[in-house]
């Protein structure tokens, strides 16, 4: 395949011959393809935004070339650069840059004004805009009304209204907080899979790593190393062999299962399976256990899956102290784990032997596991959720999605964070299941 944008031999220099002078980005060159989402990571000062402004063509190199879609900088002349910056690239900042006497409708529109673009037209892509990012109702605000996170929306909708192939981002979440940075990251995600568009995120914070297809490592104005995502890859893959229509059951099954889980691999599935179950169930039912007592308890219930060991011992085997080979924990908590152990396992059993009775059975047990108080419309709308779960009509998200919507709508109503953790749970029934 052909790279969208190649960077060749490219030197940025500032302050040249001046006492001050500083080299900013040594000899670099990378190559970038279509639909990729790429990070550059690394510490301040080491030359990631250089880079992004260079290819930007924000920042002129002292030597060497970029290349985008075939069409090198030192080539363009005025117009052509103007055209790239106007409809080829759209730059996200950490800042937002919104203008505080436009509305944020105006706002976003301004790329398109700056064009020359009749008002009523480019309203009309700004609105379709706003509907997008789910911010319409605040179309008529002004940018000082907003939040952080709501007004780096604004500035993403701003970069994404002339539908650049392209979008370069620099640090655009460092000043949210997290609820806001995740909202942000998705919404780049979802650019990067659903609209196919090329994205380059700078960030140091290593959270946000597995976003990216290919990291980037950069130090000291070079790049030092360099990483594909391929857990990523692999998931990208198998979702797109699985197309609902086409796909064999097994394999819709499969690809629900790996939206869920997205560190589950293809290759485990043959091989790998019970270990994988194994860590999913630990890590789901507890979280604040060293790494010590993770990886012995890990083993215990690999062994418990494997059929190995019944539940009971591992309870027994649980609260054994290390040096004995246990997993050195105290009693209640190593009776109480395998008693939510055994429960799941049970409904993982009905489930397997008859599946017929699984949705009913697993609604008591759901109703029961998170004390669920509900009348008997909402009673028979979770079975009805469940067996289209058990039966790979709906994702886990969807599954979410019906438990938390108003009753009135057809869901059940519950907080948003019951139904994560009962769709969750019900996740973990479904990959336990699976063989
Ligand atoms: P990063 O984005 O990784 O924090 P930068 O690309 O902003 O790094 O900066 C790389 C180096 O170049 C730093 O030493 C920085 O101080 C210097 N630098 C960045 N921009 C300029 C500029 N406009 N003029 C002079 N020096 C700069
Ligand atoms: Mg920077």
């Amino acid at each position: 395949m052909e790279p969208l944008i190649s960077i060749d031999k490219l030197r940025v220099i500032y302050n040249q011959g001046k006492p001050n002078e500083t080299r900013a980005l040594e000899e670099t060159n990378l190559k970038i393809y279509p639909r990729e989402y790429v990070i550059f990571f690394g510490p301040s000062g080491c030359g990631k935004s250089t880079l992004l402004y260079s290819i930007a063509g924000l920042q002129k190199p002292t030597y060497g070339d970029v290349t985008i879609n075939g069409k090198a900088f030192s080539s363009m002349n005025k117009k052509e650069m103007l055209e790239l910056h106007q409809t080829g690239i759209g730059m996200i900042f950490q800042a937002f840059y919104l203008i505080p006497s436009l509305s944020i409708l105006d706002n976003i529109c301004l790329p398109r004004a700056f064009r020359g673009e009749r008002r009523g037209k480019r309203e009309e892509a700004g609105l379709k805009t706003l509907e997008r990012f789910s911010i319409l109702d605040q179309g008529d605000k002004y940018p000082s009304q907003l939040s952080g996170g709501q007004k780096q929306r604004v500035a993403i909708a701003r970069a994404l209204i002339n539908e650049p192939k392209i979008i370069l981002a620099d640090e655009p979440v460092g000043n949210l907080d997290s609820e806001s940075a995740r909202n942000v990251l998705q919404i780049l995600k979802d650019l990067n899979e659903i609209d196919q568009q090329t994205i380059i995120l700078v960030t140091h914070n290593p959270e946000h790593l597995a976003y990216a297809d290919r990291v980037i490592y950069m130090r000291d104005g070079r790049i030092i190393k360099e990483e594909v995502n391929h857990e990523k890859r692999d998931i990208a893959d198998v979702a797109l062999d699985a197309d609902p229509r086409t796909a064999n059951p097994e394999t819709k099954e499969l690809s629900i299962l790996m939206s869920s889980f997205k560190s589950l691999l293809p290759q485990q599935v043959n091989m790998l399976l019970v270990p994988y179950k194994a860590k999913q169930l630990l890590s789901h039912i507890l979280s604040d256990l060293n790494e010590e007592q993770v990886s012995i308890s890990e083993t215990l219930i690999r062994e418990v899956l494997f059929q190995n060991i019944q539940t009971q011992d591992l309870m027994e085997r649980l609260d054994l102290s290390f040096d004995k080979g246990g997993g050195g924990w105290n009693r209640t908590r190593a009776e109480n784990f395998s008693t939510r152990v055994s429960r799941i396992l049970e409904q993982v059993e009905i489930l397997k032997k008859t599946p017929e009775h699984a949705p009913p059975a697993l609604a008591d047990y759901i109703i029961s596991q998170f004390r669920l108080d509900l009348n008997d419309t909402n009673k028979i709308r979770l079975k009805s959720f469940l067996s289209l779960r058990i039966e790979s009509e709906i994702n886990r998200a969807e599954m979410k999605k019906r438990l938390n919507q108003r009753e009135k709508n057809g869901g059940i109503g519950l907080y948003s964070q019951t139904a994560e953790k009962i769709s969750r749970e019900v996740e973990i029934i479904m990959l336990l299941k699976y063989s």
